[in-house]
């Protein structure tokens, strides 16, 4: 059933999600529904998902919802005129920079996968927002801007990525995002190990985009399953934790914990370590971001200890997995390095994806792609974005010259 506007208006902080459709964005979508006095949907945006984003207006009523794609937006707009949905529709990438600023929304949640989030999470930020970020390639590529533009508009960064949000958890309340905590010796970040910590490296080669979106303990997007499968995804949240909490790669440490219950850890200059647990469940951090410092119910299950019964820690194994190796090795070089290594991986993911790349490629292909493309300053959003299409364009070549070969010898 529909609510008058009128009545809406009234009721609770507007939240815009940039990429409502996706995973994020259905799970920050179940906790606000539990809050619909403290929260209003403003603004819902996606890519080209017309049925997935129509039932959300049907549902949530928003004022604007932005679809990338043209022919999405105009098929969007007829269907919700005809079931007598008043939510305007408005398409293209300025429009999705508008939205992320909009006046009714204090809150903006950024749930867009890959670099295609950086605009719009800048302009959020430039607004001077409370920004809850998921999209987390856009903190990779220009995390410098993204903390800078946050100072200076006065926008409030929240990590909603599981690691940060534990890591945030466990910082001294005064602390600003890009500023390093005051007696904090080093970060540990924990990893799952994917669907393939035990897979023998000469099986890896065969392993199918199915086998690589199965997560063993998280149900997400098709990109980021891929780079938890490859650990590129715990690279980038190395380079997202050094990024938001001011620190040096050095002194974060990767450690593989397979029950994810423990979600990150820090440890401070007396030798204490705090850890913040939980069941994986991302409406935790979700909730915690949405109305920190306050908390609220989040809908997820609680934890049993009891029914966990152990907690494992490990090495990751850097051999099988490089994509970890390349990513620490892209935060120490700094400046556009970090955009290279994202961009050559959403390339050679997407390849992966489609079937024209084995997955043990995926590394190879970002490897050849930072041997080939210099790194340089990231002062500007300019700098960032021609190094980012840069990287895109020798990726893409490599893996096309590299399935032409191959075609060509199976004729
Ligand atoms: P999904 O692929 O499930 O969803 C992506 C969303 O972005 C969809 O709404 C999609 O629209 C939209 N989108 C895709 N491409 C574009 C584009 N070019 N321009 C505008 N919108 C676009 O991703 P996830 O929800 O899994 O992940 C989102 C982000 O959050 C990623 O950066 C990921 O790394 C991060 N993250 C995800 C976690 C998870 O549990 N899933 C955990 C921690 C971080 P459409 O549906 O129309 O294609």
């Amino acid at each position: 059933m529909s609510t008058p506007r009128s009545d809406r208006e009234v009721a609770g902080q507007g939240v815009v999600i940039l990429g409502s459709t996706g995973s994020i964005g259905v799970t920050a979508l179940d906790v606000i529904a539990r809050h619909p006095a403290r929260f209003r949907i403003a603004v819902l945006t996606a890519n080209k998902q017309v049925d997935v984003i129509f039932e959300q207006c049907r549902r949530f009523r928003p004022r604007l919802a932005v679809m990338l794609d043209a022919s999405a937006a105009a098929t969007l707009a007829g269907r919700l005129r005809a079931a007598g949905v008043d939510t305007e529709v408005r398409t293209g990438i300025e429009e999705l920079e508008a939205a992320a600023a909009h006046q009714d929304a204090p809150i903006v949640i950024t749930a867009i996968v890959g670099a295609a989030g950086l605009r719009p999470t800048l302009a959020a930020v430039r607004a001077g927002k409370r920004v809850l970020l998921a999209n987390k390639e856009p903190l990779v590529m220009g995390g410098r801007l993204l903390i800078e533009a946050a100072r200076a508009a006065g926008a409030l960064l929240l990590p909603l990525d599981s690691e940060h949000n534990a890591i945030f958890q466990c910082l001294p309340a005064d602390f600003t995002a890009g500023e390093a905590p005051r007696g904090l010796r080093r970060i540990l970040l924990t990893c799952s190990g994917g669907p393939f910590r035990r897979t023998p490296a000469e099986r890896l080669t065969h392993v199918t985009p199915e086998q690589a979106c199965a997560h063993p303990r998280w149900v997400m997007g098709r990109k980021i399953s891929v780079d938890s499968a490859t650990l590129m995804n715990k690279g980038l949240e190395l380079i997202e934790a050094c990024r938001l909490f001011g620190v040096a790669p050095g002194q974060i440490e990767v450690v593989i914990h397979p029950q994810s219950v423990i979600h990150s850890m820090v440890e401070y200059a007396d030798g204490s370590v705090l850890a913040q647990l939980g069941n994986p469940d991302m409406r935790i951090p979700i909730a915690h971001a949405l109305c920190w410092p306050e908390r609220i119910e989040s809908g997820a299950r609680p934890i049993d200890l009891l029914e966990t019964a152990r907690l494992d820690f490990a090495a990751p194994d850097l051999e099988r997995f490089p994509c970890l190796r390349l990513a620490r090795e892209a935060a120490a070089a700094g400046g556009t390095v970090p955009a290279i290594l994202n961009a050559a991986n959403e390339v050679a993911v997407a390849a992966f994806l489609e079937r024209r790349i084995a997955f043990t490629d995926i590394p190879r292909f970002i490897a050849r792609t930072l041997d080939e493309v210099a790194g340089g300053p990231d002062q500007t959003l300019e700098q960032v974005l021609a190094d980012d299409a840069r990287a895109r364009q020798v990726t893409g070549e490599l893996i096309a010259a590299v399935t032409a070969r191959k075609q060509h010898g199976a004729l």
